[in-house]
């Protein structure tokens, strides 16, 4: 029988053998890269668990889909479901241009307060990346989702609000050229420390070995460096003597990281664009703000090749959504081409989170599989030499035939 996964008072979710999941299709390409992804997921979960378990999906709407059906881009019994089912996945959704909303999924995070933007980065053999050793980078991000200047606190230049403030800024003693547009960078010790009390629990469950606080702080030091310090705050006040800082590590152990520990540590944002070029085996799970969770999202993604199959879910305290990472590519949408990559590797971080590893590894060492014997989609098809192309829907049946 079909059931809900529940949320206990710590947290952690139950989750049933016939769990209920909500899904969002998506615009565009995403009715090829859904059905391809729930073929391969329904899949995984049959073999792994012998039939025992199996996901009850619930169509709901946002998008294009959404505004057909019932007059509004995201329909309040959208937000009502992910919220009463826990875990849901979606598609790429359209931006609708000139209809007052900023963007669905910006709008999606910050209503459900999912603040934490998870990405892994790891690397496929045989998939064509710009660096000499892509296969040594395995991080996974967690990005503050909900502050910084994403906040979307701004005033264009020359209007009253922008000139309101310079004016409050010259009567603090600050200096601000009158013809400035002005943007707001709020960062509170409650956003930072949920978040990396979230990465570093994600580190001690999956037995990561270090957690690094990537952020800005020798400039900006009530925002960037506050994150650090809060950072380092929240790692001893709620995990004690399972994590260890880098200071207390080379003060009282040699350098060495004592077994069974997790270490804390940080590093300047721009010393760390050339860290994960350089020493990338020397760095796990990565926190840090909204901006600069941006930009090092694409920068390790593009490392090993795979901007075009990067998963990423999007977390709060009891909700989970995960979702492809790339727009709807509505040039490409019905031609059953695309690569279904993203939206299935979410799909994989969806049943870690539901504690069905087993059918997670199960897809992603199919997926490996597939691309490494080059039977790939067109994507990756045109950067490999000797690759047989394949659609979206049949790449989805190699997978599956390739599961072992
Ligand atoms: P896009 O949809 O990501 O597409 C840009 C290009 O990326 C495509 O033309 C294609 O490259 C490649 N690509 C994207 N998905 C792919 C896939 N699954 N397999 C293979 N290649 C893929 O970006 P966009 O054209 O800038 O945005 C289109 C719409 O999507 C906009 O309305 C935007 O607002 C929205 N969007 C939504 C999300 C989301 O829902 N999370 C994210 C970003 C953008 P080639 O042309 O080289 O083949």
């Amino acid at each position: 029988m079909a059931e809900k996964i529940t949320v206990n008072a710590d947290g952690s979710i139950n989750v049933p053998n016939n769990p209920i999941i909500p899904f969002i299709e998506g615009d565009g390409i995403g009715p090829d890269i859904w059905a391809a992804t729930r073929k391969v997921l329904d899949a995984a979960v049959a073999k792994s668990f012998g039939g025992a378990k199996k996901i009850e999906w619930l169509e709901i709407y946002a998008g294009e889909k959404a505004k057909e059906k019932t007059g509004e881009w995201l329909p309040q019994a959208t937000f009502d479901a992910i919220r009463e089912y826990k875990v849901a996945i979606k598609g790429p959704l359209t931006t609708p241009i000139g209809e007052g909303i900023r963007s669905l999924n910006v709008t999606l995070r910050q209503v459900l307060d999912l603040y934490a933007c998870v990405r892994p980065v790891r690397y496929y053999d045989g998939v064509v990346s710009p660096v000499k050793a892509p296969h040594l980078v395995d991080m996974v991000i967690y990005r503050e989702n909900t502050e910084d200047v994403y906040a979307g606190i701004e005033w264009a230049a020359g209007t009253p609000e922008a000139k309101q403030v310079i004016d409050l800024c010259a009567s603090l003693g600050k200096t601000i050229r009158p013809d400035s547009g002005i943007g707001i960078k709020p960062m509170s010790a409650t956003g930072t420390k949920r978040l990396v009390k979230m990465a570093i629990q994600y580190a001690i469950d999956n037995n990561r070995p270090s957690v690094t606080l990537v952020h800005k702080g020798n400039i900006m030091k009530f925002t960037e460096g506050a994150f650090r310090t809060w950072g380092y705050e929240i790692a001893k006040e709620a995990f004690g003597d399972k994590v260890i800082s880098e200071d207390e590590m080379w003060k009282n152990h040699g350098g060495k990281c004592p077994a069974g520990r997790v270490l804390i540590q940080d590093r300047i944002a721009d010393a760390m664009f050339q860290q994960i070029l350089l020493r990338p085996s020397e760095y796990s799970v990565l926190a840090m703000p909204n901006l600069n969770g941006d930009y090092m999202s694409d920068a390790l993604a593009a490392q090993v090749g795979g901007l075009g199959i990067a998963p990423g879910a999007n977390i709060g305290d009891g909700v989970a959504m995960f979702e492809a990472t790339h727009g709807t590519a509505p040039k490409y949408a019905g031609l059953d081409k695309v690569n279904p990559g993203s939206l299935m590797l979410s799909g994989v971080m969806m049943l870690e989170h539901m504690g069905w590893q087993q059918a997670g590894a199960m897809i992603q060492k199919a997926l490996g599989t597939t691309i490494s014997k080059k039977t790939v989609t067109y994507d990756l098809a045109r950067l490999m030499e000797g690759a047989t192309e394949l659609k979206c829907s049949a790449f989805a049946d190699a997978i599956i035939s390739n599961m072992a």
